[in-house]
């Protein structure tokens, strides 16, 4: 029996060595997010030398022409522009055909070719046998592509300690993985010049910065959306932490804030409302004027001054987010908001997802102006349904689902891509570092992109490679801006109670 079964696994092994030689999935190109339709020659390299960008658009070629020269300098290969060929409907889909006589990229719009030209860059490597680089070649492939939803964003959190080229970098990065969108939240950073003494006093997140970051995204194919928290969050730092960016530093402006920890603007002082929308008005010309606005409106508390007391805490916030929504909409954009605050806490139907409103809050949603867009977030496991997603879009808003490190990301993402709702804003929260920023980036991008989440082989490993292509473009030199974590030993592992 012992005998029959080391002929057995020995023969097993035989098998998955010749299997392993013959498809060893290193050797594979891996493209993240997954192509809709990828078609590869197996083992067959060609040089990339030349391109030809087939693309109506007539700034397409010379942005092409301009990437390639960033990337690959003296071994950049050479531009030819053509035209859009027929067929192709979709601002953003894009085709590449590589073989021996050169790489042929078509799009409809210059949105297109760039995801196109991301999905060349990570194919290509270094040409062998060389100490430098002496060119690039790629796979002989094709690929077909275009995107499962309309609206895929990042929500990216900048703290205080956040430091301006992580903003940046996590910005090209969901670019790379073509992403459309990212929510650019101050968590009391924003440097304000109409209220100057909103936040701390020395963030990053300064006009000059916002307006380099906007540039670079432009030119990446991102729209950055700027949040300000209209509703709780109003500290501008993590509950958790007990700092608020105002008051610990400004107690003169206390009234602008309910008396409890200062955790929500106080909204029935005309002038809190006051505040908020100069600073929503300037963080959205800081923004260059970007479609939305997001304000933020999750997990506010109960409230705790007299007057906001006195009265029906739905008809305040209705009021609230009315003059806001107006505000915002002369400012030629749309709100979006968290939706938590808009279900009643303990109602059945929402058994199992986030529920953090009372009745009165609960109330808002059905009176709000429809043209807010709610940022349904959820981060439990995979359901069979997701009513919450649903009672939203009944209700004629346009709704995004929006995952963090959760399992059941796929299951969300593929109902609202089934149910015909506008997309997905993953959010990274505090956890824009380690496994979960690879799991964020590379799973929420496939389901956003392709609309499923297979396993990516070497997933992590591509990922670095990716990371560090961010690098060489932002030219980083210092050792703590690489990688996934600021230190070899992360932190946490040196000072496990931080
Ligand atoms: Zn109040």
């Amino acid at each position: 029996m012992t005998r029959f079964l080391n002929i057995k696994t020995g023969l097993v092994l035989i098998l998955m060595s010749v299997f392993a030689l013959a498809s060893r999935a290193e050797c594979k190109p891996v493209i993240i997010p997954i192509p809709a339709q990828m078609d590869v020659t197996e083992g067959v390299y060609v040089p990339l030398e030349k391109i030809t960008v087939n693309c109506d658009d007539a700034a397409a070629a010379g942005w092409v022409k301009n990437h390639l020269q960033e990337w690959y300098g003296d071994n950049a290969p050479q531009v030819k522009g053509g035209k859009t060929p027929s067929g192709m409907n979709n601002d953003e889909e894009y085709t590449l055909a590589i073989d021996e006589k050169g790489v042929v990229l078509a799009a409809k719009t210059i949105k297109g070719v760039r995801w196109g030209l991301y999905s060349l860059r990570q194919v290509a490597m270094a040409k062998r046998h060389t100490l430098t680089v002496n060119g690039y070649i790629v796979p002989k492939m094709t690929v077909k592509d275009a995107p499962k939803s309309e609206f895929r964003g990042m929500h990216i959190c900048w703290f205080k300690e956040t430091r301006a080229w992580e903003v940046e970098r996590l910005i090209r990065l969901a670019a790379y993985y073509k992403m459309n969108y990212a929510v650019i939240e101050s968590w009391g950073t924003f440097r304000s010049e109409k209220a100057p003494w909103y936040g701390w006093p020395d963030s990053d997140m300064t006009k000059a910065e916002i307006a380099r970051l906007k540039g670079i995204a432009d030119d990446l194919g991102i729209t950055l959306i700027p949040q300000l928290n209209v509703f709780g969050h109003a500290s501008g730092s993590r509950g958790s932490g007990g700092k608020h960016a105002i008051l610990d530093i400004s107690p003169e402006y206390q009234s602008l804030f309910e008396p409890l920890a200062g955790w929500n603007w106080c909204l029935t002082n005309p002038e809190s409302r006051k505040v908020l929308i100069t600073l929503l008005a300037e963080l959205h010309e800081a923004f260059g004027n970007p479609p939305f606005i997001h304000i933020g409106g999750d997990e506010a508390a109960e409230p705790s001054c007299p007057e906001c007391c006195s009265r029906p805490y739905s008809e305040i916030l209705l009021e609230l987010l009315s003059a806001i929504d107006k505000a915002i909409n002369e400012m030629g954009a749309r709100p979006m908001m968290w939706h938590d605050m808009l279900l009643e806490h303990g109602d059945p139907r929402w058994k199992g997802f986030y529920d953090h409103g009372t009745k009165e809050t609960a109330k808002a949603a059905l009176t709000l102006p429809k043209d807010i867009i709610i940022c349904d977030w959820y981060y439990g496991d995979e359901k069979p349904a997701y009513p919450t997603l649903s009672y939203f879009q009944e209700l004629g808003y346009s709704v995004l689902t929006c995952p963090w490190i959760n399992t059941g990301m796929r299951g969300q993402i593929k109902y609202a891509q089934a149910h015909g709702m506008y997309g997905v804003l993953a959010t990274l929260w505090n956890h824009h570092y380690g496994d979960e920023l690879v799991s964020m980036y590379c799973q929420s991008s496939c389901l956003m992109w392709y609309g499923d989440d297979p396993a990516i082989p070497s997933r992590q490993n591509n990922f670095y490679n990716h990371l560090r292509q961010m690098g060489w473009d932002m030219k980083l030199k210092d050792h703590m801006q690489f990688g996934i974590y600021r230190y070899d030993v992360p932190t946490e592992v040196l000072n496990p109670h931080f």
